[in-house]
């Protein structure tokens, strides 16, 4: 592709919306239901009803979710992947 240098996502509060390859564990993330190696990544907060309760909702955790670009299914991690240069 090379349509997005080498854009770097290293500063989790910026909201980036670009396309990118991704990888989790030294594995390139490829969607399972089309193959599709494009990705956009989001920030989802994993709100539990205890923390939300006592307004602690900032102590929840965070979870990176990837929507392909091609079929639009939603992939979830715990942890954050890291964005593969292209
Ligand atoms: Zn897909």
């Amino acid at each position: 592709m090379g349509l997005f240098g080498k854009k770097q996502i290293f500063d989790s509060t910026k909201e980036d919306t670009a396309p990118h390859v991704f990888r989790m564990e030294g594995k390139t993330i490829s969607c399972s239901h089309c193959g599709n190696l494009h990705f956009v990544q989001k920030a989802i907060l994993l709100n539990t009803t205890g923390m939300t309760f006592f307004s602690l909702d900032w102590a929840n955790r965070t979870a990176a979710t990837l929507s392909c670009t091609q079929c639009g299914q939603i992939l979830w991690f715990l942890q954050q992947p890291e964005v593969v240069a292209e």
